[in-house]
């Protein structure tokens, strides 16, 4: 191999794979940037405030996805996926295949009067239960790109061929419904995968309530916390929109449980439970709120005191136990469980229920493994070379990974396993060079 191509593939653009990606383009390398939704930014734009300092997500997050969008060596491909894949290190060959958003983007503004005119009020995978969206739609206000997509399940037109008012009201004429997907390929030197995770689903979680409307996942309660989410930042009960007062959260639903679910620590929710259960106080001041918990893993700088302050300023209580069962009684939600510490049984009547649920990889790592011909650990994540030397790099040369794909984290790790990834790739490109020079001499 004489030409390395020195430009390097990050495939999603959650915190992880934008922190890479700048930090690659700074470095002077063009980065191709591939992100399965229609916007960059992943999990972290749906948090309402982040622990341990509560401070609000988005004002993070946007100047880096800001810079993202705007980096003169990032190249976007937004609802898009990785279909091929082929080559050696420092020369691979990708195919991107992107889906139709049904806009054209080179003529969309991004004015939104599409969206506020579509009639069509829809399910919102991102706003979870905690509210709906239009069939024509981004992802939040400060989306990047911000441009929108239809949403061809629940877009009046697409399904039965009857409505156009976004076509109607669209100043530029972008909307095309009969826009097809596309394919593209890239040359690349390098690659970083960074996929996150997902949130196990809750109606997997029957002994926890998980089908009741009530019983929500810490997912869908940052939505419910978010000044930009659907109810501006009031918590509300699905059921009926009444405002809950007596809560209780339920930490380690599905993880820490071999039986059952996944044998792993999920190794955020204990900290972002508490920060919801804080950050509800601050909202309802006389609410009551009680968390069950195996124990507390609160490992990171601050977090202890963070936990020490929910205890003793917030009077939030803790019990340690496990819960038997979740069960609706007329209006109330009932938590039967146990004080393992007092060895008493425990009953509460309940308003809502918050579920700190699993986290497991997000859909589609099979195929992507299959893709890249990388490996998955047994719970789905991808596996590193090393897990205590070589975190970074995965199975195979010239693929790195990054944050929560790799293994559970929180913000504050995961932007530094980013920027680790980003470091390796740099010395994967010396490394390649010197062994281009080598051979000639
Ligand atoms: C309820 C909740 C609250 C939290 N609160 C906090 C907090 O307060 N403080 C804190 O430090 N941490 C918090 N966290 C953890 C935080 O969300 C994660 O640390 C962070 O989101 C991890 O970033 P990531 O980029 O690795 O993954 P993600 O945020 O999941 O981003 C992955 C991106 O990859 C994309 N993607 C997936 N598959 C593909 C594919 N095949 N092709 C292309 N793109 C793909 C996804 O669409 C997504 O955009 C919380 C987590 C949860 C669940």
């Amino acid at each position: 191999m004489d030409d390395i191509v020195k430009r390097v593939l990050v495939i999603g653009g959650g915190i992880a794979g934008i922190t890479s990606a700048i930090d690659i383009g700074n470095a002077g390398y063009e980065v191709v940037m591939v992100e399965a939704l229609p916007s960059v930014g992943g999990r972290m734009l749906q948090l309402s405030e982040t622990f341990p300092t509560l401070d609000c997500a988005q004002c993070t997050l946007t100047p880096r996805t800001v810079e993202t969008g705007q980096h003169p060596n990032i190249k976007l491909y937004t609802y898009s996926e990785v279909v091929g894949f082929e080559g050696e290190p420092g020369n691979f060959t990708v195919t991107i295949k992107r889906k139709p958003s049904y806009v054209d983007w080179s003529k969309c503004t991004g004015c939104g009067t599409c969206q506020e005119k579509c009639p069509s009020k829809v399910p919102s995978a991102f706003e979870r239960d905690a509210g709906k969206g239009k069939a024509i739609y981004t992802l939040s206000p400060q989306a990047v790109p911000n441009k929108p997509v239809i949403d061809p399940d629940h877009c009046r037109m697409l399904t039965k061929g009857k409505c156009g008012v976004c076509a109607k009201v669209c100043p530029v004429e972008a909307i095309d419904y009969k826009q097809k997907e596309s394919f593209f390929t890239e040359r690349v030197g390098a690659v970083i995968v960074a996929t996150g995770f997902k949130i196990y689903d809750k109606t997997n979680l029957g002994e926890y309530g998980g089908e009741l409307p009530d019983v929500i996942d810490g997912l869908t309660m940052e939505r419910y916390l978010s000044a930009s989410g659907p109810t501006a930042g009031v918590v509300k009960r699905p059921s009926d929109g009444k405002i809950p007062q007596d809560i209780v959260f339920i930490q380690c639903a599905g993880s820490r449980d071999p039986e059952l679910h996944k044998s792993y620590c999920s190794r955020v929710c204990c900290m972002y439970t508490a920060k919801h259960a804080r950050l509800f106080k601050h909202k309802v001041h006389h609410g009551k709120v009680y968390i069950f918990y195996i124990d507390i893993r609160s490992t990171g700088k601050g977090y202890e005191q963070f936990i020490q302050q929910s205890v003793e300023e917030e009077r939030i209580v803790y019990i340690k136990g496990k819960v038997s069962k979740v069960f609706q009684d007329g209006d109330k939600i009932v938590v039967w469980g146990a004080d393992t510490l007092t060895g008493e049984k425990i009953e509460i009547s309940a308003d809502m229920v918050v579920l700190a649920s699993a986290m497991a990889p997000n859909d589609g790592v099979k195929s992507l493994s299959e893709t890249l011909k990388i490996d998955i650990n047994e719970f789905g994540f991808f596996k590193e070379k090393d897990y205590k030397i070589a975190s970074n790099e995965s199975s195979r040369e010239g693929i790195f990974l990054a944050g929560c794909c790799q293994g559970l984290r929180d913000i504050a790790d995961t932007t530094a396993h980013a920027s680790a990834a980003a470091s390796k790739v740099h010395v994967l490109f010396e490394k390649l060079k010197n062994r281009v020079e080598t051979k000639a001499c």
